[in-house]
């Protein structure tokens, strides 16, 4: 009956019509004569082990369920983490597992007014539409012009109404961690009814031995919660696979709203073989980190500022000139990822796509300050 594409008045949630769209990186267009990479969605460029593609090709029982809770993933990470295995979570990616937490503890409330969530601004481009669909009000405060969270700020938005605040380090699209120290006076900081969840979807990259260790500060505070994922050291970005890691305080609600069979065997399977190659997943991401740190020094050495890169990726803060920047990326096949008039995220690729990265960077003469 909609063959006409006649309305047939059917009307989402208003919060759905007002929700930013996500805008995923683009796949880079083709130029003749030239590789192209895709530097735009903080993926892993390298092909995923062999233990681990084998281990997919292997699996023989996708006519069943997948087993609902992950018990299988959740018992390799408790041995890998060195924490007890119910307190971990599993979702599809860890943007499931956040919005499990969000569905469980921020929404509507029954007096009609909306929970607030307290995040940076910028960061992950899914928070506000998360936080939108379970019918909370985001609280975006701006980062400082270093790229780093304003901890100062975002304890001094806390309200009555706030019920979590996301703190994403390294943050994406900027770079910079959250040391260990300013993390956990944040924590002490705030009332111990506000969830505060730590996204390290990024961990694994970082060198900074001042660092926050998610893992390390939840047993202390019942209401934190660490996001981990398979998406990025891992390479599983197209399986869907992370999970969260919090105290029973916490973790007890969340099992009653974590989506069913969120995981499925092929991910759940493969993530453990993952684990059980670590060494493998080490080497690869070293090799990442030495190509980040190639790249930041590189654009250091042009003159260019460049906020402390401590994911697989760097941020070029070139206000206004981010969409042309994009545009000359474009026409060396390589995508990457403009922001409005804020700045540009290149993603760390192959050897070859970063060289090519810097010489654009090089022959540019709008270089960020
Ligand atoms: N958190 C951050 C900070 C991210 O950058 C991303 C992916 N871009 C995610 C979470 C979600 O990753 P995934 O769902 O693939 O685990």
């Amino acid at each position: 009956n909609s063959s006409d594409n006649a309305p047939v008045g059917v009307r989402p949630r208003p919060v759905v019509d007002r929700l930013p769209k996500y805008a995923a990186g683009k796949p880079p267009v083709a130029i003749e004569g030239l590789t192209s990479y895709k530097l735009s969605s903080n993926e892993n460029p390298l092909p995923p082990i062999p233990a681990v593609l084998q281990a997919i090709a292997d699996q023989s029982d996708i006519n069943r369920y997948p087993d609902p809770l992950s018990t299988k993933l959740r018992t390799a990470l408790a041995d890998f983490l060195e924490i007890p295995a119910d307190d971990v979570v599993t979702g599809a990616g860890s943007l499931g597992a956040l919005n499990q937490i969000l569905s469980t503890f921020a929404g509507q409330n029954h007096d009609g007014k909306a929970d607030e969530v307290i995040y940076a601004w910028r960061s992950f481009e899914a928070y506000p539409i998360s936080v939108g669909l379970v019918g909370a009000e985001s609280v975006q405060i701006p980062l400082l012009s270093d790229g780093r969270h304003d901890l100062e700020a975002m304890a001094a938005a806390v309200t009555v109404r706030t019920k979590v605040i996301l703190l994403c380090t390294p943050n994406n699209p900027t770079g910079p961690i959250l040391t260990a120290e300013e993390t956990e006076r944040f924590i002490q900081s705030v009332p111990t009814g506000v969830v505060v969840v730590i996204d390290e979807a990024y961990q694994e990259f970082v060198r900074d031995e001042n660092a926050v260790d998610g893992i390390k500060l939840y047993r202390k505070y019942p209401n934190v919660v660490v996001l981990r994922t398979f998406s990025k050291a891992h390479g599983l970005a197209g399986l869907r696979v992370g999970y969260s890691v919090s105290g029973p305080d916490l973790t007890q609600h969340l099992r009653v709203a974590a989506t069913p069979f969120a995981v499925s065997q092929i991910a759940e399977r493969a993530a453990i073989t993952s684990l059980e190659n670590f060494d493998q997943v080490v080497e690869r991401v070293q090799s990442l980190v030495d190509e980040r740190d190639r790249v930041t020094v590189g654009l250091r050495e042009l003159g260019w500022f460049v906020p402390e890169a401590q994911g697989n990726f760097v941020w070029l803060n070139l206000g206004e000139n981010s969409a042309e920047f994009a545009g000359l990326a474009a026409e060396r096949a390589l995508s990457v990822r403009a922001f409005g008039n804020e700045g540009v995220r290149v993603s760390i690729g192959e050897v070859e796509a970063n060289t090519r990265f810097l010489e654009l960077c090089a022959s540019y003469t709008k270089a960020p300050q």
